[in-house]
């Protein structure tokens, strides 16, 4: 077989574990008992009413989907304050990133991105040979200014990842409206918000409003899976001028956005308590591991989404011992941070088991 050279070489992302796979290796027999925060889902599971809505779209799944999602479309465009027009949705805000890579990466271009940010940008990118430039982040904070330096004439896309997956960093508000003051007209600027829902109010960026003004090369994208907790489902979507989504929309194949993952995102999209009862959790949690972490001597990196970055040392190590004491995180060497792990936020028992098989584990 003669594969595409450029295919043959692509690293493969490597997800959190699922529980089935740690306990069928470890030899686990309860799988009730293992707790996995690996993958920044929300611990307090879907939306009551978004479960509902499922189970009432089930006799209808012989049906294809409205590929064009128009009813979840009108919903979203008035909550956000945007038209119809303004949105695409996606099989998981992952897709969107295919398809932005599709639409503008090819040999000789190049994309921008932070060193320590979510893999898929890059993932995606190879396999359309695109070139990645990789912008340090002091502190594991996105440097704007240096990402507007590293621009060159062939960069097509440069992706922020606010809050910052794996990091957990935020960059402020006036420094992404600088930033788009000063962003070159060739190049689309993609703001990833998938943990927009839990961050705090006052680092809330306001991207869409440079949407509403008509602005053509930004993008934002969300999702159900983090705080609204339907990843299984995969749906999320993007925010921008018509003439962007009507250039992604091109490459979407025609049912992306499945029946009944548009049933429960429209319903999830009401439940306020649910995403209230989240930020709560999320809150808790952070303030938990920020505070008890570093009386046995852990540092942890500020976070303003449900998961916080965790220096432990030998994360691998640490990952694998973890396992072993039913927990499944996150170990950041694939982003050149061998000394950390990433923990997923959960409820205050889930925390608290993972902090002592932590204690356990450097002990
Ligand atoms: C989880 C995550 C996504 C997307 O997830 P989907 O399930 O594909 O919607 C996108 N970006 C970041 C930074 C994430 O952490």
């Amino acid at each position: 077989m003669k594969a595409k050279e450029w295919i043959s070489d692509l690293r493969v992302y490597e997800p959190g574990k699922p529980i089935e796979e740690v306990a069928r290796e470890l030899g686990f027999d309860d799988i009730a008992e293992i707790v996995k925060v690996a993958s920044n889902e929300n611990e307090l599971g879907p939306s009551p009413m978004a479960i509902e809505a499922m189970q009432e779209a089930i006799p209808e799944m012989h049906r294809y989907p409205d590929g064009g999602a128009f009813y979840l479309k009108q919903k979203l465009a008035g909550n956000l304050g945007v038209a119809p027009e303004n949105l695409l949705f996606g099989c998981g805000s992952n897709e969107l990133i295919v398809f932005l890579c599709h639409v503008f990466m090819e040999q000789g271009k190049n994309l921008v991105m932070g060193a320590e940010a979510f893999a898929v940008y890059f993932l995606a990118n190879a396999m359309y040979q695109g070139e990645t430039i990789r912008v340090p982040m002091p502190e594991h904070v996105h440097d704007l200014d240096a990402m507007l330096a590293a621009i060159t004439p062939e960069t097509r896309l440069v992706c922020i990842c606010n809050p910052n997956n794996p990091t957990g960093t935020m960059v402020a508000p006036d420094a992404i409206d600088a930033f788009i003051e000063k962003l070159p007209d060739h190049v689309v600027a993609v703001f990833d918000e998938a943990y927009f829902e839990v961050m705090p109010d006052d680092m809330k960026p306001d991207v869409l409003k440079h949407i509403r003004a008509g602005k053509k090369n930004v993008l934002v994208l969300r999702t159900f899976s983090k705080a609204y907790g339907l990843a299984g489902l995969r749906i999320g979507y993007a925010v921008a001028h018509p003439e962007l989504i009507n250039l992604l929309n091109k490459v979407r194949q025609p049912f992306n956005a499945n029946l009944m993952a548009q049933a429960a995102a429209m319903a999830a999209l009401d439940d306020i308590p649910h995403i209230v009862e989240t930020r709560e959790m999320v809150f808790q949690g952070l303030k938990f591991f920020e505070e008890e972490l570093p009386k046995i001597g852990v540092e942890t990196v500020p976070s303003g989404a449900n998961f916080i970055l965790v220096k432990t040392g030998n994360g691998r190590e640490v990952f694998l011992e973890l396992q072993k004491r039913k927990v499944i995180v996150r170990p950041m060497d694939p982003y050149g941070l061998g000394d950390f792990i990433r923990i997923t936020i959960g409820t205050p028992e889930q925390n608290q088991f993972t902090l002592d098989a932590l204690k356990d584990v450097l002990a």
